[in-house]
C-alpha cells in the first residue's frame, strides 16, 4: 500500500486535446479517494496514467514516494478494475481469481494462500468452483474486485465500477466496496460520474471539470462550502440554485440582488470584505434553503409555481421569478406532500447564512 502523488499532472491527447490541465492531487496511503465529474472531464485519463497506460505531457507521478512517469504498468504494482469486468467465461471463480498470479508465475502455495484470502475477504468462498454465469451480478463485481486485491497491489484503480450493475445492486455493492476498503486499507482511486456515489463513498472527494480540478474535500465540506459555482451546481440533487444578481450597498450591509428581489447575506458569504455594490455575481441558494412564507413578508422572494412533483416525504416546486428578473427560474424542496397548484403566487424566504455568493468566474467569495 502506498500514497499517490500527482504533481502538476498533465496531459494532452494528440496536439489539442487538453484532458487534463496542472492538475495536483494526493491520496494518502490506504485512502479511498474518489475522483468525480462530468463525461469528459479527465476522470479515466488520470487512472490510465497512474497506471501507466498513457503518458503524462507534463508533471509527475508518485507511487510511495517513487516518481514512476518512466516506469512500465507491470512495475508499479497497480490494479485496476473497469466497468466492463471481463471475467473468464470458461474459468471458475478460482480460475479467475488465479489467474493473475499465474501469469507473473508465482509458487502454488503461494497463490492458494492469497485466494484463500480474498475469497474470505470479498465472501467468495461458497462460490468458488462456479463458473461467472452461475453468479449474480454483485458476485461478479466481487471477482473482479478480487482478480485486482489477489494481486497485493500498492494501489487499486477503480473506473465506474459499478455502472453496469442495477440500481439496487449498486447501493449493495458500493457498500461492500467501502466496507472491503475499511479492512484492508488498500489505497484506492476510484472515479465515477455519478456525484450521489461518490458523496456516500468518499472520505475525500476530488471534483474535476474540464481538465481542471475544482475542489478536494470532504463529502460535507463539498456540500457546505463549494469553492466554485461548478462544485455548487454538481453536488446536490436537485442541484443547488444558481442564479444571475447583483451586489448592492444598503445602509451598512451588502445584500445581493436577484429573482427580483434582494437578500440578505450572512458576512462570511462575502469573507468580511467591505460593504460594496454593483458587482456582478452569481448567488447560489440549495432548493431545501427555501422556505415558504406568507406572502409579503420581509426578505422573500416571489416566485410563481410552473410545475410540482410529489415524491411522498417531500416536493419539488419549479419556480419562475414573478417580476422583473428576466425569468429566473429555481428549485423548491418543501416538506411532505406540500399543496400547491400551477400558476400560483409562492413567497420564499432564506436564510441568510444559506445564501453563496460567487464571482464572475465562478469562485466562491466565501
Ligand atoms: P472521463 O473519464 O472524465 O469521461 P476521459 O479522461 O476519458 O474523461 O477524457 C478526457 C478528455 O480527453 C475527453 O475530451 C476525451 O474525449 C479526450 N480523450 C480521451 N482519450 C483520448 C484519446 N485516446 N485520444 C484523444 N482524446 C482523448
Amino acid at each position: 500500500m502506498a500514497r499517490v502523488a500527482l504533481v502538476h499532472l498533465g496531459k494532452v491527447y494528440g496536439n489539442d486535446v487538453r484532458a487534463l490541465d496542472d492538475v495536483t492531487l494526493e491520496a494518502a496511503d490506504g485512502e479511498l479517494l474518489v475522483l468525480v465529474g462530468p463525461s469528459g472531464c479527465g476522470k479515466s485519463t488520470v487512472l490510465r496514467l497512474v497506471a501507466g497506460l498513457e503518458e503524462a505531457t507534463s508533471g509527475e507521478i508518485r507511487i510511495g514516494g517513487v516518481v514512476v512517469n518512466d516506469l512500465p504498468p507491470q512495475e508499479r504494482n497497480v490494479a485496476m478494475v473497469f466497468q466492463d469486468y471481463a471475467l473468464y467465461p470458461h474459468m471458475t471463480v478460482r480460475r479467475n481469481l488465479e489467474f493473475p498470479l499465474r501469469m507473473r508465475g508465482a509458487a502454488r502455495t503461494e497463490i492458494d494462500r492469497r485466494v484463500a484470502a480474498v475469497a474470505r475477504q470479498l465472501e467468495l468462498d461458497a462460490v468458488l468452483d462456479r463458473l461467472p454465469k452461475q453468479l449474480s451480478g454483485g458476485q461478479r463485481q466481487r471477482v473482479a474486485m478480487g482478480r485486482a486485491l489477489v494481486r497485493e497491489p500498492a494501489v487499486s484503480l477503480l473506473d465506474e465500477p459499478l455502472s453496469n450493475l442495477d440500481a439496487k445492486l449498486r447501493v449493495e455493492v458500493r457498500a461492500e466496496i467501502a466496507a472491503l476498503q475499511e479492512r484492508t486499507r488498500t489505497t484506492m482511486l476510484y472515479v465515477t460520474h455519478d456525484q450521489v456515489e461518490a458523496m456516500t463513498l468518499g472520505e475525500r472527494v476530488a471534483v474535476l471539470n474540464a481538465g481542471r480540478l475544482q475542489q478536494v474535500a470532504s463529502p460535507r465540506e463539498l456540500y457546505e462550502h463549494p469553492a466554485s459555482a461548478f462544485v455548487a451546481g454538481f453536488i446536490g440533487n436537485p442541484p443547488m440554485n444558481l442564479l444571475p444578481g447583483r451586489l448592492v450597498a444598503d445602509g451598512g450591509e451588502t445584500r445581493v440582488a436577484v429573482a427580483g428581489g434582494t437578500l440578505r447575506l450572512a458576512p462570511a458569504a462575502l469573507a468580511g470584505r467591505e460593504p460594496a455594490g454593483g458587482d456582478e455575481v452569481t448567488a447560489g441558494i440549495r432548493p431545501e434553503a427555501l422556505v415558504r412564507v406568507e406572502d409579503g413578508a420581509a426578505n422573500a422572494l416571489r416566485f410563481v409555481v410552473e410545475h410540482v412533483e410529489w415524491l411522498g416525504h417531500e416536493t419539488l416546486a419549479h419556480l419562475r421569478a414573478a417580476a422583473g428578473a428576466d425569468g429566473a427560474q429555481v428549485v423548491a424542496r418543501l416538506p411532505g406532500m406540500h399543496p400547491l397548484a400551477a400558476g400560483a403566487p409562492l413567497a420564499l424566504a432564506v436564510d441568510p447564512g444559506r445564501v453563496y455568493v460567487f464571482d464572475r468566474d465562478g469562485r466562491a467569495l466565501a
